[in-house]
Order: structure tokens, then C-alpha cells, then sequence
């Protein structure tokens, strides 16, 4: 018998949210605004303040992992010259590019708007910069950037300093593409809504301490949208409104994700976009719930500070798992392990994004002997299916909840 996953009502409103940021940003030259290519971790904020189009691309790449037209799309890119080791969110965007095929055109849109100019931030790795700088030359429009320390220890003022002088040192660039002058009070306005979207999703995703948790991380990544694309604009935060209340009203009704949830599992590293229903109709099937993850909690900026606008963006996006030391991630994950009740740990090692893969350096093991919980590591892909044995992961996963359930048992 299959276990049923229960659909959250305000899906349909964030469906009907994306669907009109989408449009809006596929009308920029007709709107006369500029529109600008922001990085998933990037200074959003400052690109909303200046009055940009603000165009995520690795949403478009997820998109694509989704649809699962990457996987046509990537050998594209590949014949190109770009090896098919390196990021597949860039691989599949440019393939798309180079092909014109693109899941917005299942939308009636005509695909990815065109950059007027590229802002990246290297927090999360050089991918993004080297996916950006394609667009740039292709339209010949500037390519400016963050280049942030990685593996940091304690974000300390040294350097919250030198990367609040880099985004600082990007206001001349975007004022002359934006064709006008930053305005600090808007500025603050946009980073006061950024931070309280921040706070609404952030409770989103701390409902699912609630045991049973009432949404899981397959509920999430497709919930995360607005707080990626939309974060410093009221509709997000009204979203959030909505959506935090329909599942504060579940854990009150003890409405649960996963009926007859009995396990509870972290999700480590990224989603595999095209396996998402497949991986959450099994993990129902077994009766667990993956509850926490660090890859939708990225979404969350405690730091933004509307009074110190250019320091605390600086620590927003320095603050950041994906570019800390591994002590700094050891600790977070016995936090989260804690404070979400997890069973066990799901290490999903991503072929082409060593950034977002963890499981590399021992990190497990000495998670596993901080909390004592198992784990176990999954092979795959973000985007690049031909890196993902179904087979092989069903297996994994059905040993490690069965070997979970003797624990719990
Ligand atoms: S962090 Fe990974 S998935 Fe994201 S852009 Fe970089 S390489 Fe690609």
C-alpha cells in the first residue's frame, strides 16, 4: 500500500507568483527597465534598490534539472567546449541557450531575458563567474562581481570589511547601466523586505520540527522559489504569510508530510531536480520523512540589516555553509540534527558540484561521531541524469531506512 504525500492549498498562489515574476521579467525593454543576471547567493538587494529586472539563472538551471530537458541540453554546451565535469546548472543554461529551447517557451515566453549586465558572487564557487562571463561576451555587456574568501572560519571584520567594499565597488557599474543614482533609503527599504522574507521562510522550514513534520524537503525546494527570485519585494513576504499559517495550522491539526512518519532524515547537498517526485514517493513509501536540509536553509539571511546596509549584505552572504570551514559545518549539522529530531544523514555527492557536496573530506564520519546517526551517500547529479543510477539509489536508501527503523524501533 503507498503512503499519500498531502499537498500544500498555497501552492497554487506561489505558482500564480513565479508565473507573473516571470513575465514581468521577460517585458524589461518594453517595461524600460534594465535587467540584471544575479548570482542565487548574490546582492539581490542592491539590483532591486537601482530599479533592475533582478534574473536568477540557477532557478532557470533547476528548472531545466526539473523538466529534465537538461539532460538533451548539456552535450550541447559540452560540444562547445565546456567539460561535462564542471557545474551541470551551467551546462544545461547554456545549452539551452545555444539550442533555444528553454522551459519558459512551455509558458508561452520566449526564454531567459537578456543581460544588461552580470552580477555574480564567487560565495558559492567559480562556476558562477565563468557562467556569467559567456553571457558577457556573447552580448558584450559588463560582467562585475564579489570574490569571496571560502572555506572561512570566523566571519570576522576583516573580512565582512573587504567584501562590503567589493559590493560597494559595484554601485558606480550598476548606476551607469541603471541610468540612475542609488537611493540609501530605498536601499534599506528593499534589504527591512529581504530580511522579513528571510524570517518567514525561515519559519516555513522550522515547522518541520513538528513531529510529524507537516512539509519535507521535496515540499521545500519547489516553496523556496520566492525566497530565491523574489526576496526583497512585499510579494514574497505576503506569501510567506500565507503559506507559514497553512502549515502552523497542520502542525496544530497534526497534519503530517509523510502519513505514519516514522523516520526522519537531513538532506545534505543538493536536490537531483529531475528525481524529486520519484525520491519523495519512495521516501513516503517507507514512511520518512526528510525534514531538514542544508541546501533550502541557504535562503536564510539572520544578518541583513536595513540600518547597516553594505556590511551586513557582507555577512549575509559570507555567512553562508557552502563557503565555510568544515568545523563551522560539523557544528551547524549537529545543531540542525538536534533541533529537527533527524535519524539519519543523506549525503547527496553531486558529481558536478563538488561546492555543494560534503561528504568528501570525512565530513560524515565526524558528523556521525559528534551525534551518533548514520548516514549514508547517495551518487548522482543536481541536473546530469546519465551521473544517477535510480537502481542503485532506491537500494541505498531502502537499506539505510530499514537499518534506521531498527534504531528507532
Ligand atoms: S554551487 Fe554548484 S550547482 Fe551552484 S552554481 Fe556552483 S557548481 Fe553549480
Amino acid at each position: 500500500m503507498s503512503a499519500e504525500r498531502r499537498d500544500i492549498e498555497a501552492t497554487k498562489k506561489m505558482k500564480g507568483l513565479m508565473g507573473r515574476y516571470f513575465t514581468e521579467l521577460m517585458s524589461g525593454p518594453e517595461s524600460g527597465r534594465k535587467t540584471a543576471w544575479c548570482t542565487s547567493v548574490g546582492p539581490g538587494e542592491l539590483l532591486h534598490a537601482l530599479g533592475f529586472n533582478v534574473y536568477y539563472p540557477e532557478n532557470h538551471g533547476a528548472m531545466l534539472g526539473a523538466t529534465r530537458m537538461a539532460t538533451d541540453l548539456i552535450p550541447v554546451a559540452n560540444a562547445r567546449g565546456f567539460s561535462p565535469d564542471i557545474c551541470s546548472y551551467l551546462t544545461s543554461d547554456i545549452g539551452s541557450y545555444l539550442k533555444g529551447e528553454s522551459p519558459f517557451n512551455k509558458m508561452n515566453l520566449p526564454g531567459p531575458p537578456k543581460a544588461d549586465v552580470l552580477v555574480f558572487n564567487t560565495n558559492q564557487c567559480r562556476d558562477v563567474k565563468d557562467w556569467f562571463q559567456f553571457y558577457a561576451r556573447e552580448w558584450n555587456v559588463p560582467c562585475i562581481g564579489v570574490h569571496s574568501p571560502r572555506a572561512v572560519g570566523d566571519v570576522d571584520k576583516i573580512i565582512i570589511e573587504a567584501v562590503a567594499k567589493q559590493i560597494k565597488a559595484l554601485v558606480p557599474t550598476l548606476e551607469m547601466v541603471a541610468g540612475c543614482k542609488l537611493d540609501m533609503d530605498k536601499l534599506k527599504e528593499v534589504i527591512a523586505l529581504s530580511k522579513r522574507c528571510t524570517e518567514l521562510w525561515k519559519g516555513v522550514l522550522k515547522t518541520a520540527v513538528a513531529v510529524p513534520a507537516p512539509l519535507t524537503f521535496f515540499d521545500e525546494t519547489i516553496q523556496m522559489g520566492p525566497a530565491v527570485v523574489l526576496r526583497g519585494t512585499q510579494e514574497a513576504i505576503d506569501y510567506y504569510e500565507v503559506l507559514l499559517a497553512e502549515l502552523e495550522q497542520r502542525v496544530a491539526d497534526g497534519v503530517a508530510a509523510v502519513e505514519g512518519e516514522t523516520c526522519r532524515i537531513y538532506w545534505e547537498g543538493m536536490p537531483i531536480w529531475g528525481k524529486l517526485s520519484a525520491l519523495a514517493g519512495q521516501f513516503a513509501q517507507l514512511k520518512t520523512a526528510v525534514v531538514a536540509s542544508t541546501y533550502c536553509n541557504s535562503w536564510v539571511f539572520d544578518d541583513l540589516d536595513p540600518d547597516d546596509p553594505f556590511e551586513s549584505m557582507a555577512r549575509a552572504y559570507t555567512e553562508l555553509f557552502i563557503c565555510r570551514s568544515d568545523d563551522r559545518k560539523e557544528r551547524y549539522m549537529q545543531e540542525m540534527i538536534a533541533t529537527f529530531s533527524i535519524d539519519g544523514v543523506l549525503y547527496h555527492d553531486a558529481k558536478t558540484c563538488p561546492n555543494n557536496s560534503n561528504n568528501r573530506y570525512d565530513l560524515p564520519r565526524r558528523v556521525q561521531e559528534r551525534t551518533g546517526k548514520p548516514y549514508v551517500v547517495v551518487n548522482g547529479d543536481l541536473n546530469d541524469l546519465r551521473l544517477y543510477s535510480e537502481e542503485q539509489t532506491r537500494t541505498n536508501i531502502e537499506a539505510f531506512v530499514e537499518q534506521l527503523a531498527e534504531g528507532v524501533n
